[in-house]
């Protein structure tokens, strides 16, 4: 029987990928609106790649009309540009995750989906290209929103739709590795795992007071056992 709803990060939880994310992202920018903004250098961590166009921008002459006039141009270039030219060798697994989310797939009381800042197109490309993406079914994306705080009800209602079951508050775990990610499980009362494999240190996350901090998610056991025991 379905027990509980884990919804994981993306970049710097599962894996990280190289400067060609973000030289992608300048490449889309530069096509669409003639400047990259402050794409070269933003900090990207735990943000919604929706608003990450928006933000990169917001120093530019550019209003934000014109920004939203070609927001789905910019969306599809980027995507259209992720798919064509990033390969397996740009992305790295973290440690342990294959043999984690092999486990996790065994159990009939976890029901594994995504909860990320990617557009789903690119997301989904992220964990294919190192065989990841069939243990996830279902997820919420850039798409469904502006804020990471959008993404757990839209989450939620999607497990719903597939299973039948409406997962609330500890039922739902939420690993990430940012302030971002703690956050938005807190919204939802959710149970939140933070992870320090990304780009913010362990004590930073410490601050923000998740359920669960590990510093990886090597010990397949231990993460197993956290998942469990909120
Ligand atoms: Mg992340």
């Amino acid at each position: 029987m379905l027990k509980k709803l884990v919804l994981f990060d993306i970049d710097g939880t599962l894996l990280r990928i190289g400067s060609i994310n973000r030289q992608i992202l300048i490449d889309a920018l530069k096509e669409i609106f003639g400047t990259e903004g402050s794409a070269g250098y933003h900090d990207f961590s735990g943000k919604m790649d929706s608003s990450i166009i928006y933000e990169v921008l917001s120093d530019t002459d550019l209003e934000q009309h014109e920004v939203a006039a070609k927001f789905d141009a910019v969306k599809q270039s980027y995507i259209r540009r992720f798919r064509a030219e990033t390969r397996a060798s740009d992305i790295t697994l973290m440690a342990g995750v294959r043999e984690l989310l092999e486990t996790l797939a065994q159990r009939t009381d976890l029901l594994l989906g995504i909860l990320t800042g990617n557009f789903e197109a690119s997301g989904r490309h992220k964990l294919k290209l190192p065989g990841i993406d069939h243990y996830f079914s279902f997820g919420a994306f850039a798409d469904d929103g502006f804020h990471r705080s959008d993404l757990p009800p839209v989450a939620i209602e999607r497990a719903f739709r597939l299973t039948g079951k409406k997962f609330s508050g500890r039922d739902i775990v939420i690993i990430g590795d940012t302030v971002h990610d703690i956050t938005c499980a807190k919204a939802v009362q959710a149970h939140s795992i933070a992870v320090a494999t990304g780009n913010v240190a362990l004590h930073e996350l410490r601050k923000n007071h998740p359920d669960t901090l590990l510093e990886n998610l090597s010990r397949t056991e231990n993460v197993i056992h956290s998942i469990l025991n909120p």
